[in-house]
């Protein structure tokens, strides 16, 4: 048994069932999981009578301390591809266009690169736990290598085998070039979850399935992906939904449905189903997810740069739907700092749009975290992780407060990670390990990565013509 103690945090918000929040707070950890959680005098006195030594112990003053943050929603190998299209604004279906063709030329290295990059910058913003939706697989590219990259950085990963199979010859969007053979999909996807897949309590890696969205596979796609999913213990299905007013008019032409209601015909509903965005759901389908217990994950940025639309979380989450936070893109955000997006979440439900009048208070700064850290964890269907209390994954992050972003804040240092601006993360650790430490990754040559991925984003480039 080895013992890890997080020590005297300015505030320790635990997240916990009465959402406390404990002035200089203490978290002793043990192996994987949270042992006790409590003032660093009441902690110093558990280990003092119960003769513990811990091997490491992390300087929390002049942290806030955290549960782990949780991304449900991204593409990590859109590093590659940062500010295409984005700067100019294109909308949604005109951006995918555009880039469909310089994401045909990735391979292998470039999945591993650029997923590596992706979750280092989010790591280092205070993720612990990444969902990554990767669903192009040209040339030699495979689910394996942002796996690898997931695993060499200690990070809990949800990575989801995503699809293409709708192309424009079938009145799809994607070019043809970039969709793949529906039983070669189910094949990898079935050997992926034999692969790697962990359905066990803490696990480190779980597998979920993802054809893209409505518009970029068939019916019979997304109904064997389900089928598949529900042969093993908590595999997941994901996949965009009712993100632009284009994909709802979209569904209704071509399947005369709305979004939530073709999903629902494939029997793609159910508390092992979330969606990206859901930013367009009227008040029937929100009590559509309400009643199948599906989840959404909110993408605020990405909504914001590519002209989405406003999703109404605060509405969806007083109905009890369950609801997390994700970076998406990174191509569609062009970046990948989630403690950021939670703020960008505060921040756009407060503003009004047609039907929804302007006000401060509908969206508070613990609103939006707990959106990152419970929220995450519901989405993802996980009950060990998103909070700070006994026998919970030991995941936890710490941001510095009593520097110069947020001098002057001491009346709320909770409040003030978001409403000052969002610092980078202090220390963190994942599963019971330190990841990120004194504000770095030990070991990590971050030059040599930025550059050899600035290489792949080049050659993605220039292979395509630009
Ligand atoms: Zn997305």
């Amino acid at each position: 048994m080895s013992y890890l103690l997080v020590d005297n945090a300015e505030i320790l918000v635990t997240m916990n069932a009465g959402r406390d929040e404990i002035p200089r707070g203490s978290v002793l950890i043990r192996d994987r999981v949270v042992e006790k959680t409590g003032s660093s005098k009441e902690i110093r006195s558990f280990i003092e009578s119960r003769d513990i030594t811990p091997e490491h112990i992390i300087d929390a003053q002049g942290c806030v301390v955290l549960p782990g943050l949780v991304n449900c929603h991204h593409h990590l190998y859109q590093t590659l591809t940062r500010t295409i299209g984005t700067g100019e604004g294109k909308s949604l279906f005109d951006w995918l266009r555009l880039l469909y063709p310089i994401w045909a030329q990735m391979d292998a290295d470039a999945v591993y690169v650029s997923a590596k990059l992706g979750l280092v910058e989010l790591l280092l913003s205070g993720a612990t736990t990444v969902a990554d939706h990767l669903y192009l697989f040209p040339n030699d590219a495979r689910l394996d290598d942002e796996i690898r990259a997931a695993r060499e950085l200690g990070v809990r990963f949800h990575p989801t085998r995503g699809s293409m199979s709708l192309g424009q010859s079938q009145g799809g969007l994607p070019p043809d070039s970039v969709c793949e053979d529906e039983d070669d999909i189910l094949r990898d996807c079935e050997r992926v979850i034999s692969e790697f897949h962990d359905p066990e309590p803490l696990s480190m890696l779980r597998i979920g399935l993802a054809p893209c969205s409505p518009f970029s596979v068939t019916p019979e796609l997304m109904r064997r992906c389900a089928a598949l999913a529900r042969q093993h213990a908590k595999v997941n299905l994901h996949t965009h939904l009712a993100e632009t007013v284009d994909e709802n008019r979209f569904c209704e032409q071509k399947f005369g449905m709305r979004p939530i209601a073709y999903l629902e015909s494939l029997g793609w509903t159910g508390d092992d189903v979330w969606y990206a965005h859901m930013v367009h759901p009227d008040p029937d389908e929100i009590q559509t997810l309400v009643a199948t217990q599906s989840g959404v994950c909110h993408c605020p940025s990405s909504n914001m740069i590519l002209a989405s639309g406003i999703a109404p979380i605060r509405e969806m989450s007083d109905a009890g739907v369950r609801i997390g936070l994700g970076v998406d893109g990174s191509a569609s955000n062009d970046g990948n700092h989630l403690l950021g997006e939670a703020r960008q979440a505060m921040l756009l439900q407060r503003v009004g749009w047609p039907g929804f009048e302007s006000s401060a208070d509908r969206f508070t700064a613990r609103d939006a975290l707990e959106l990152a850290t419970l929220g995450g964890a519901a989405v993802l269907n996980r009950d060990d992780i998103g909070s700070l209390a006994q026998g919970m994954a030991a995941d936890l992050v710490g941001f510095i407060v009593d520097g110069l972003a947020h001098a002057g804040s001491q009346s709320d240092l909770v409040a003030g990670l978001l409403t000052c601006t969002p610092a980078n993360t202090w220390f963190s650790v994942i599963n019971g390990k330190p990841v990120v430490q004194e504000g770095k990754i030990p070991g990590l040559d971050m030059q040599a990565l930025v550059a050899n991925h600035n290489q792949h984003a080049k050659r993605l480039l220039q292979q395509a013509g630009h």
